[in-house]
């Protein structure tokens, strides 16, 4: 293939992320000129070659001089830099995705550190509020209970044969600002555009689906201009047949692809990740990829600290869909430490908005049950039944070495729980999650003031590096960024009909093995977002070779998954690369 030959002439044979296949599949021959120009996979806007320009109809359409596509990206920043707020970035960064695929990707791929900020946490929080006014041109899918019966129907009218990642919410825990009803859709395009940027998977193997089931958003509903399904959320039997059908019609259509499910409420969250799993390789980010996180940051800080995994007590603030994912893959990562069952619920301790989460307690719901703190712990511990138990008394009795906030409550960390912490143990690791930036349970400037600067910190949004007695202290992002588009690709690429908890596991490890030396010694627990390809290229392999070891993967050598890996990472260029060996299921 010649380098000037655009990626509509390669043959229809669908690599493993879904190259090639859009010409044959739309049954016509390439476009031409403005229709050529209009086409955003397609466009390579001033980057076309004299060649092409012949050969295309395109004469006189373009300006004279032929543009790289580096010299494209540069223009392309310094039209982003010149806008005058993150959102109007954002609405910059799409108009450049609504012209040239391409380069978008090329754009966000040479610029993650500056540019993950715009397109997903914390800028895409208020694009969700915004939504009907900030998008131009339509993206994704949408399925509201009108669809019901015509699922299939609707995941056809995409034009994608072969999605191979789908990301898909029902909008209504949407970051940590609730129910956003159709506005949600924010989230799986965010997420996606990072699958593309961080993995390489080729945007025509994915989709985003909201699931709009409604809205209890009293404010959506009330406002004329509402784009969603504008009716109360679907509940109980009617939500469940809603998903149902939902599962089945990806099952029919889409039967290899890997289905992510976002942002959903809490129980929802949990109950349908459990339900799934086993029937399509499925996972939950906000439950799995944030655990991995997590456990990831915890190990990087005992490579800093010295000190065994098993000797690690964990509070956890919030028992939500992350709360509860952390203490299972933590639990998990504790019973391979060698722990038995009574230490593993010893030490990990969770709270919720009643306070701490202990046997016997009032208002506490099934998915949390199994992560109550036992009568006898309770005891040991010298608890004194008196609801609510708060976080610093938790902390008092507990004393753990790790915590971490997953409330969405702002302030929810208080100087006197980081006192307490910082007087009882050397290095405490703290790790406000929440999102935004807004919502973060603690700063860690005040955490680093209060634990007289011995913490490690690391947080959910971006924070700025902060000075401690006169050292620059970098604070690492815990961001799920970092996990799910190597679970994705590894999940793809091994062909594995499952996702399960082992993957996790092994991409919490690969991921606090890679953060450099350098970086650890600045304080940060996690890589730069610049290194996100090396890190996905890593954890798909560990994923991959784990699949395969677990037996629900491809039978392959370390080499076969390795070049199956490399093949299917997509480099935003506009000449396409080949396709992978192990392509085909
Ligand atoms: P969720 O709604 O499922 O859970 C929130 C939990 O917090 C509930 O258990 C609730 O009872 C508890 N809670 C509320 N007020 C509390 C209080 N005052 N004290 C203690 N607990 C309290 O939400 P979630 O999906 O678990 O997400 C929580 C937050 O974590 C969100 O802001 C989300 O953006 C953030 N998050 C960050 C990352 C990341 O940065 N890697 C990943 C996932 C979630």
């Amino acid at each position: 293939m010649s380098d000037s030959v655009p990626m509509w002439t390669e043959s229809g044979d669908a690599g493993a992320t879904g190259r090639g296949s859009r010409a044959v599949f739309r049954g016509v021959g390439p476009p031409r000129g403005t229709d050529l120009l209009a086409d955003p996979t397609l466009n390579k806007d001033t980057a076309f070659t004299e060649a092409e320009r012949d050969e295309f109809g395109l004469r006189g359409l373009l300006p004279w001089r032929v543009v790289s596509i580096d010299e494209q990206v540069d223009i392309e920043m310094e039209r982003i830099r010149r806008k005058a707020d993150d959102l109007e970035k954002y609405i910059g960064l799409a108009a450049l995705h609504d012209r040239n695929e391409t380069l978008f990707y090329r754009v966000l791929l040479n610029n993650l550190d500056e540019l993950a900020p715009i397109v997903y946490t914390p800028t895409v929080g208020q694009v969700c509020r915004l939504f009907g006014k900030v998008m131009r041109r339509q993206q994704g899918l949408w399925i509201t209970p009108d669809d019901v019966d015509r699922i299939p129907d609707l995941l056809r009218n995409t034009g994608r044969p072969d999605v191979r990642l789908i990301v898909a919410t029902d909008n209504e825990r949407i970051l940590g600002l609730g129910d956003q009803g159709a506005g949600g859709m924010g989230i799986p395009i965010g997420k996606l555009a990072l699958y593309t940027a961080g993995a390489g998977l080729h945007p025509t193997s994915t989709l985003a689906i909201s699931l709009d089931a409604g809205t209890d958003n009293e404010g959506l509903l009330a406002d004329p201009h509402y784009l969603g399904y504008p009716k109360p959320r679907l509940r109980d039997g009617a939500y469940e047949a809603f998903i149902e059908a939902f599962v089945e019609a990806v099952l029919e259509v889409y039967p290899h692809t890997v289905l992510q499910w976002e942002d959903f409420k809490q129980h929802n969250a949990i109950r349908l990740l459990d339900r799934y799993r086993h029937r399509l390789a499925s996972f939950n980010d906000d439950v799995q990829g944030t655990a991995a996180v997590v456990a990831a940051g915890i190990l990087t800080a005992l490579r800093v600290t010295g000190q065994p995994l098993s000797a690690q007590r964990l509070v956890l603030l919030g028992a939500g869909a992350s709360g509860i994912g952390i203490a299972r893959l933590f639990e998990a990562l504790l019973r391979d430490a060698g722990l038995s069952a009574r230490e593993v619920r010893r030490a990990v301790v969770l709270l919720d908005s009643h306070g701490l989460l202990y046997e016997g307690r009032d208002h506490i719901a099934d998915d949390k049950r199994l992560h109550v703190l036992p009568r006898q712990e309770f005891e040991d511990y010298g608890f004194q039944p008196i609801d609510p138990i708060d976080l610093s008394t938790v902390i008092h009795h507990v004393v753990p070495t790790v915590l971490v906030g997953a409330s969405a409550v702002p302030g929810a960390i208080t100087e006197a729980a980081v006192r307490e912490m910082a007087s009882r143990v050397a290095t405490p690791l703290v790790l406000p999650l929440s999102n935004p930036t807004s919502l973060a349970e603690a700063t860690p400037s005040d955490v680093f003031a209060w634990s007289n600067g011995r913490a490690l910190v690391a947080t959910g949004s971006p924070f700025e590096p902060v000075k401690v007695d006169g050292h620059e202290r970098v604070v690492g992002q815990a961001n799920n960024v970092f996990i799910f588009p190597g679970i994705g690709l590894g999940t793809i690429v091994s062909c594995a009909h499952e996702v399960t908890d082992r993957m996790f596991q092994v991409a919490a490890t690969t991921l606090a093995g890679l953060v450099s030396p350098d970086r650890l010694a600045t304080g940060a627990l996690y890589p730069g977002l610049s290194e996100l390809r090396t890190v996905s290229r890593a954890i798909a392999l560990a994923v991959a070779r784990t699949a395969r070891d677990e037996g629900i993967g491809r039978m392959a050598d370390d080499e076969q998954l390795e070049a199956a890996v490399d093949a299917a990472i997509w480099t935003p260029d506009y000449p396409q690369a080949s396709s992978s060996e192990l392509d085909e299921c």
